[in-house]
């Protein structure tokens, strides 16, 4: 999986002055360096107190590339993102598929909604790997023929699986940041515990180790508050 902040506009001073702006009116500005330690109570008061609106003054930018599947669930996200994803139809898609490695835990355990995944044996390793590599070669190859015959690519793509990776751009804010890493993250700091998909839980681990570096107390105000949004 690639992850890659490539834009962004954003910094705890966005919240302060947006936050700010309801008593200190256009003289917000000059409050901004004025007191840190107030400046982060100020954070956490609107994190704990659940006032979200400060925390949207402020722009993500993200490449990320990621199997179909990810992406399947990435856009169930619907509010404060927006996204640009490659074509099947203006292009032809490139073989690059996802197989697991060694360090993802193949055995699900339990019931639905609250699945615990234990590592799978060198044997299910070995039948993962060579199904889904056989799987995905003959997958492309019937594309290609199908390209080569002159059959559109919209069509043609259509027996590509989930494993396929694609590309895009997603831009989010730090609210709508912090409710999707809510729920795709597992977290011992979680109020309300969620159990994702690891695959996107990896793309949402890297989008929230960039995040905590340009936003670093609003990061450490979501934790302390139980990494709900606000
Ligand atoms: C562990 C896990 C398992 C899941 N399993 C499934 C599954 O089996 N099947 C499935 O279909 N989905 C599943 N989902 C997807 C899930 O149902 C949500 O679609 C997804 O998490 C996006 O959440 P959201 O709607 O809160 O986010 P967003 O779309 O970003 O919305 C953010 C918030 O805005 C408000 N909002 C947005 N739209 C509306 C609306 N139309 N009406 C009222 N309020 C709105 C809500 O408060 C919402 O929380 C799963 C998600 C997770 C994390």
């Amino acid at each position: 999986m690639t992850v890659e902040l490539v834009k962004h506009s954003a910094a705890d001073t966005d919240v302060l002055w947006a936050a700010r702006v309801s008593t200190a009116g256009e003289q917000s500005l000059d409050e901004l360096t004025k007191d840190p330690e107030r400046s982060k109570g100020l954070i956490n008061y609107l994190m704990r107190d659940r006032h979200g609106s400060p925390f949207e003054h402020n722009s993500m930018t993200f490449f990320v590339s990621a199997p179909l599947f990810v992406f399947r669930e990435f856009h169930r996200h619907r509010v404060g993102w927006s996204y640009n994803e490659e074509s099947g139809r203006y292009r032809q898609l490139e073989p690059v598929f996802y197989v697991p490695d060694e360090a993802r835990k193949l055995v699900q355990q339990g019931r639905p909604g609250k699945y615990e995944f234990v590592e799978g044996s060198p044997e299910q390793l070995k039948l993962v790997e060579g199904a889904m590599t056989a799987s995905y070669q003959q997958a492309y190859t019937a594309y290609l023929e199908m390209l080569d015959a002159g059959v559109a690519r919209e069509v043609a793509r259509a027996v590509l699986p989930v494993g396929l990776y694609s590309s895009m751009y997603a831009t989010c804010n730090a609210r709508s940041l912090m409710h999707f890493l809510g729920l795709r993250t597992r977290h011992e700091l979680a109020k309300t515990p969620s159990f994702p998909q690891r695959e996107i839980e990896m793309v949402a681990e890297a989008m929230e180790a960039q995040w905590a570096e340009l936003m670093p107390l609003t990061h450490a105000a979501f934790n302390k508050n139980g990494r709900v949004a606000p």
